[in-house]
């Protein structure tokens, strides 16, 4: 991207929101090669047009810093943009028709995927079996994941060729649900056990891993993103990103999150956070201390309201937690640690305290990934250890059932943005989509007008301000990008309706018109130049 030089923009009577709070509101915006150099009226931007500048008249419409994504999954939304999208599906019946059109049309077997069932919409208020898919491919292996991506359904075609039987132990950190009384496979598979299922997939090869990041990438800044931290599922992801980048097939800036798996790997390379430039730097080392509240496996301190038998799963033990963490600190990482339950939660924030007492770093940055299940203690505790909450908060519109999980105490406290800023803390916002939808408006408004603890909601200030300059903060680039002003990357967004204006229920009906990324306009035809 930054080989090809951009042309000189200048937009001019516009209603711009900078997030800076030196200078919130301008009218005009001139851009040289990257950079934002003159940020102010249509008279102070005249002097940056010449005869090569392209003017853009904005006619009023509204112009925000770029959107950044703090959380998503690049790789796997450009797959599951390739695969049966479950999401909204009401029952199993549905699901059993949307898998009996797949097969019709995929060779035997082949592996069939999908993505997106949430059991709690079923008008079969149960989860689906193997029996369920069985009925519509028999011949075809089939894994769905559920909505939040730590549990899947699989057919008996995916069990055999796994060698899951009845004798197959459950693995650490993982479940296989049997029938209690026949003890056969139900064909649910949860967190760990999921790898026997992912073991035996065949891995797409890096020309489909790369189309499927060009089309994710696409629909990013189709929605107006020009940064995203994307969490890379292995070393090759980055080596796609290198390629893209080289043939000019990368549209926005990325951040990577390296699974925490690909640890030593790095420190042995010598790489660690910050490495890169503008375009493709070295972001966290990512941790999964627990699962989700749709599965159950988020961990809780006391058991699930509506399933007292469990509290959910750790991933490792305190002791393991602890060793990884301080290792990826001590090798200068930045930490990115999925956390949902309270549980999880206490164990991330005491692991995080003992690796800054033992080695003490003035700006670590390190951040809590979803930080669900919180309380008054421990968002004292993420302030005290000066963590960022990196959250997702479209969470609140889909987990419409958070209430059922976790009983009405505990109900307040889940997703307690408002609060979060209250204490002080640090919020960047992000998608963690396939899992959400990428949209930020979408997440704006599920931030702003949430249904359930509407304590919690917060202003559109607030909301814009956490997916940009927050979270460009958690990503150590507070000082080139995050809000417009001069001398920062000119990565904005063209809107349709002005966020702060609109009513809050239709924040998610404004459209992106246009999106630049270092000058270069991404996306967007209907902004006449
Ligand atoms: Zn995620």
């Amino acid at each position: 991207m930054p080989m090809m030089r951009p042309t000189d923009l200048v937009l001019i009577n516009g209603n711009i929101i900078t997030m800076n709070p030196k200078q919130p509101y301008a009218q005009a915006i001139a851009i040289k090669y990257d950079k934002i150099v003159e940020v102010g009226t249509n008279n102070e931007v005249k002097p940056w047009i010449n005869k090569n500048t392209k003017i853009v008249d904005l006619k009023g419409r509204t112009v925000t810093p770029g959107f950044i994504d703090a959380h998503v999954h690049i790789s796997g939304f450009g797959r599951s943009l390739t695969t049966i999208d479950l999401r909204g599906v009401n029952s199993i019946k549905e699901m059993q028709q949307k898998l009996e059109e797949q097969a019709q049309k995929t060779p035997r077997g082949k592996w069939i995927f999908g993505h997106g069932w949430d059991q709690e919409r079923f008008k079969e208020k149960r989860y689906p079996t193997k029996q369920d898919l069985d009925k519509v491919s028999p011949n075809n292996p089939v894994t769905f994941r559920r909505v939040c991506g730590h549990m899947c359904v699989v057919n008996s075609k995916a069990l055999e060729l796994a060698d899951i039987t009845k004798e197959t132990k459950s693995p650490l950190g993982g479940e296989i649900d049997k029938n209690p009384v026949t003890r056969e496979p139900t064909g649910i598979l949860r967190e760990n056990a999921m790898d026997l299922i992912q073991k035996i997939v065949p891995e797409p090869d890096e020309k489909q891993l790369m189309e499927a990041c060009v089309l994710a990438c696409q629909k990013a800044v189709e929605a107006g993103l020009t940064s995203v931290h994307w969490i890379i599922d292995s070393p090759t992801e980055i080596r796609v990103i290198q390629k893209l980048r080289a043939q000019n097939k990368l549209p926005l800036r990325v951040y990577i999150l390296i699974p925490v798996e690909f640890l030593d790997f790095f420190i042995q390379s010598g790489l660690h956070t910050g490495f890169g430039d503008d375009t493709v730097r070295i972001g966290c080392i990512k941790i999964l201390a627990d699962g989700s509240l749709g599965a159950r496996t988020a961990a809780l301190k006391e058991p699930y309201s509506d399933h007292p038998e469990t509290k959910g799963i750790m991933l490792y033990t305190p002791e393991e937690l602890k060793r990884l963490v301080i290792k990826a600190h001590r090798a200068d990482f930045q930490l990115a640690i999925h956390a949902i339950g309270d549980r999880a939660v206490e164990f991330v924030l005491n692991a995080l305290e003992e690796a800054l007492s033992r080695v003490p770093r003035e700006d670590h940055r390190h951040r809590i990934e979803h930080a669900s299940v919180l309380n008054e203690k421990a968002i004292r505790h993420i302030k005290r250890l000066n963590l960022i909450a990196s959250v997702q908060p479209h969470f609140v519109v889909s987990d419409f059932w958070a209430a059922d999980r976790v009983g009405p105490e505990r109900a307040r406290w889940v997703y307690p943005f408002k609060a979060l800023i209250k204490g002080g803390v640090t919020v960047a916002g992000g998608s963690d989509c396939p899992v959400e939808p990428i949209n930020p408006l979408l997440g704006i408004q599920a931030a702003v007008a949430r249904k359930t603890s509407p304590e919690e909601g917060i202003t559109v200030d607030e909301a814009l301000r956490i997916y940009t300059i927050n979270a460009a903060y958690a990503s150590f680039e507070g000082g080139i990008k995050g809000s417009i002003e001069a001398g920062k990357l000119a990565d904005l967004v063209v809107l349709s309706e002005n966020p702060l204006a609109v009513e809050p229920e239709r924040l998610k009906d404004i459209e992106v018109e246009m999106t630049v990324v270092g000058g270069r306009v991404v996306f967007g035809e209907r902004v006449s130049v």
